[in-house]
């Protein structure tokens, strides 16, 4: 029989809060089983570092501007071709549980699904509402073991028969950040070390020193859920609000993890775990104190990474580690590619088959694309930008206008342009651009973003 797809993404976990991932500041022993016994992707990166855009890519195999889902205000037409109507088409069982994010009524309900049972929007972390198959019903409990429980539920009732595909989406750890009882008071007696980039001065980037994440100025009450403190310096304070933050982070990946244990329990009893692959991934990254921040948005690497685990016993070896560039644009195909089924040509990514079987092929990527669109949103007020990342640099411009982008608020900012040397400034500290000696490099990477932003048939920004 054809693999059962069992695909575990939660929102918002960046990698570096994953103990796989060498997390310095937790641990996750049931995702990192998925790692130990299969396969971890080191650079595998998100197209669009949102919710929505994100999750619109994973299902269609297309970037944004193909698919329709540029922001957070957009919604997926259900009607675009993505890869659980084909793998149902050719004979899975196929369910969706948890966060949708992608518009709700026709035609945006989930399509592709013999079950879907979605959160509305954002979700609630208690006592949930959820659409099952469109009809409203309030769950009593913690919407990370309700998602896991309907998750299982599914599982049981299935035709034993056929293979299945299940996406379980997860709706934590995303803002607000709201921990159940049984982890309530992890790390509390803990003080977890911030990131060295934790007092970035955002000099010579001012697109990252406009935006409004800033832990120590923008987090608000909801987040915090406490009072700040009296007497504590600007340093100390910025400090007790990080661990605010962080802590209940935290305590929401350690529910997730337990429930990814759940999971991976259910299919060992049931005797599944051999012919099942098993993703764990998260939408984008996040950052963690890192520039000071907390939220995504940006190219930069924490927000950029994706984690990406697989396990599949038949074809992975456990414990392998892949560097290739893998992208969420690549889920899509490579899920049609264990199926045993053909890869629409107009599909934009490439199956990561070869990669997890420990082999890359000789014409395997070696740059990437990545486009945020949402200028100056509301709340967060990143400028729209563009870039692509090799493995040694990145180039990102920022392109000053909303360009009439939905979720965009439609003033001007200064056009930019950032490079960075990831080997010799990883953290993405120092600003190159105006380098003289870097000229050529620059030449070259504006060369090669062109060729690329051509071949995914997106545009450059062009003045007026
Ligand atoms: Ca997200």
């Amino acid at each position: 029989m054809r693999p059962n797809i069992l695909f575990i993404m939660s929102d918002d976990h960046a990698a570096h809060a994953i103990s796989a991932y060498q997390s310095r500041i937790n641990q996750t022993p049931h995702i990192d089983r998925i790692a130990r016994e299969g396969m971890r992707f080191d650079n595998c990166f998100c197209t669009n570092s949102i919710c929505a855009p994100s999750r619109a890519t994973i299902l269609t195999g297309l970037y944004n501007h193909e698919n329709g889902v540029r922001t957070l205000v957009d919604s997926l037409d259900g009607r675009l071709l993505n890869f659980p109507q084909l793998l149902r088409a050719s004979g899975y069982q196929t369910a969706l549980v948890g966060k949708w994010h992608l518009g709700h009524g026709w035609p945006h309900d989930p399509t592709g699904f013999d079950y879907w049972n979605v959160l509305p929007g954002q979700g609630d972390y208690f006592d949930p509402v959820m659409y099952d198959m469109g009809t409203k019903v309030q769950m009593p409990g913690y919407v990370t073991d309700i998602i896991t429980d309907i998750s299982l539920d599914w599982l049981a009732q299935r035709d034993a028969e056929k293979p299945f595909l299940l996406m379980l989406h997860h709706k934590a750890p995303h803002r607000p950040w709201l921990p159940d009882a049984a982890h309530a008071h992890l790390y509390e007696e803990d003080d977890l070390p911030a990131p060295d980039t934790f007092d970035d001065d955002y000099h010579s980037r001012p697109a990252a020193e406009a935006a409004r994440m800033r832990v120590d100025r923008d987090l608000h009450a909801e987040d915090l859920k406490a009072p700040v403190p009296g007497g504590l310096s600007p340093a100390e304070e910025k400090l007790w609000k990080y661990q605010r933050y962080i802590k209940d982070y935290l305590r929401c990946i350690a529910a997730i993890d337990d429930n990814v244990g759940r999971v991976l329990d259910y299919l060992d009893h049931e005797g599944l775990t051999d012919n099942t692959i098993v993703v764990y991934t998260s939408d984008q990254g996040f950052f963690l104190g890192d520039h000071g921040w907390y939220d995504k948005r940006f190219m930069y690497e924490e927000s950029l990474r994706m984690p990406f685990l697989i396990r599949y016993p038949k074809e992975i070896a456990a414990g392998s580690v892949s560097d290739a560039m893998a992208l969420n644009v690549d889920f899509a195909p490579s899920f049609l590619d264990w199926a045993e089924l053909a890869i629409p040509a107009h599909w934009q990514g490439q199956s990561l088959r070869p990669l997890a079987q420990g082999h890359v092929p000789a014409d395997w990527r070696t740059a990437m694309y990545y486009r945020y669109w949402m200028h100056l949103d509301a709340i967060h007020g990143v400028w729209a930008h563009y870039g692509i990342r090799t493995a040694q640099y990145k180039l990102i411009y920022y392109y000053g206008e909303a360009l009439g982008t939905s979720g965009s608020t439609d003033l001007g900012t200064p056009k930019t342009w950032e490079l960075f040397d990831l080997q010799a400034d990883p953290y993405e500290l120092t600003n190159l651009y105006d380098d003289p000696a870097m000229q050529p490099v620059v030449a070259e990477l504006k060369a090669q973003l062109s060729t690329l932003q051509a071949a995914v048939h997106d545009h450059p920004y062009e003045s007026p």
